[in-house]
């Protein structure tokens, strides 16, 4: 699955407090309040083909303007 395969490269997490060591998270950032979130679907528009969790958080994750 290569939507899954991007999202590991991503280091995609369920649960953003797994990504506390990586140098690109900073506390509060969530998949729910990133820009790329889709609310009505519960995805994101990287990973399409996945369910994702509103909890969760990778390293592409942006604020919502
Ligand atoms: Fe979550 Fe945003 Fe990463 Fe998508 S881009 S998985 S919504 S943090």
């Amino acid at each position: 699955d290569p939507s899954a395969d991007q999202a590991q490269a991503l280091n995609y997490v369920e649960n953003a407090s797994d990504a506390s060591d990586h140098p690109a998270y900073s506390e509060g950032e969530r998949c729910d309040n990133c820009m790329f979130w889709q609310a009505e679907s519960q995805g994101c528009q990287l990973f399409p083909q996945n369910s994702v969790e509103p909890g969760g958080w990778c390293q592409s994750w942006t604020a919502q303007s």
